[in-house]
């Protein structure tokens, strides 16, 4: 079978899904779109407000920076596969729960699989959890990391610039180096510029220095934030 026909079934099945309790309150599910060859997928959490009223995922406001965020790595929205962890929005937008995650697990796992992508770039720490074990964002995020035949590059969720302005211009470096991915001449992968280790060295130094004090600015902020009991809508599940 072909891999653009099963993507389109696997739509369907998510669109009717019951898996989990999320089915409950949606409006809509959002399988994510995307062509059916790719070589870079993006991986964000779950559907948002405005993702669940359209079906569509990265549609609302943390959806326009990621389009900004696009142009800069150099790829259109119309070359990549966007799709999220969880499919169904979480009531509140709260972290999706385990039973969740785990319910939704096949059909990401079957997205990738027949997408086959060269590179996953996970959008924000759920997504990242799925293929690094102990990473936090604030030290690893704009990475990449060998996973099997795959680069996983770990970047911030775009939302998490709305809420911390200072993430913003973090996260636009951060995905101006997803160009040393794309030959700009057919857009396909440069895999020659790939670094043996398989992180992305540092750009200047100057940066660099920067980079970490800004890090670890960064950091202390987000465990401050983790360590609040309340959490207002659509903030701490971002990172
Ligand atoms: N946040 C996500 O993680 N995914 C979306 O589709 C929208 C917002």
């Amino acid at each position: 079978m072909i891999a653009d026909q099963r993507l389109r079934e696997i739509r369907q099945e998510i669109s009717t899904c019951q898996l989990c309790q999320l089915a409950k309150e949606r409006l809509n599910a959002v399988p994510g779109e995307g062509p059916s060859k790719v070589d870079i997928m993006f991986i964000g959490e779950a559907p948002g407000f405005h993702e669940n009223r359209q079906g569509k995922p990265f549609v609302g406001q943390a959806g326009q920076f990621l389009d900004e965020l696009l142009q800069a790595a150099g790829v259109n929205r119309d070359q990549v596969y966007i799709t999220n962890v969880v499919k169904c929005r979480p009531p509140n937008n709260r972290d999706p729960l385990p039973e969740e995650l785990k319910a939704c697990q096949r059909y990401l796992d079957e997205q990738i699989a027949l997408l086959d992508p060269q590179v996953i770039v996970t959008l924000g720490r759920i997504s990242m959890a799925k293929f690094i074990n102990d990473g936090r964002i604030s030290a690893i995020h704009g990475r990449t990391h060998n996973v099997g035949n795959r680069k996983v590059v770990t970047m911030y969720h775009p939302a998490a610039a709305l809420h911390q302005p200072n993430l913003r211009q973090t996260l636009i470096e951060d995905f101006a180096r997803l160009k040393r991915f794309i030959n700009t001449s057919n857009t396909t992968l440069s895999v020659d510029e790939e670094p043996e280790s398989g992180v992305l060295p540092p750009t200047p130094e100057v940066t660099l220095t920067e980079n970490v004090q800004e890090s670890k600015k960064q950091e202390e902020k987000i465990i401050q934030k983790e360590s609040e009991e309340q959490k207002p809508p659509e903030q701490l599940s971002l990172f």
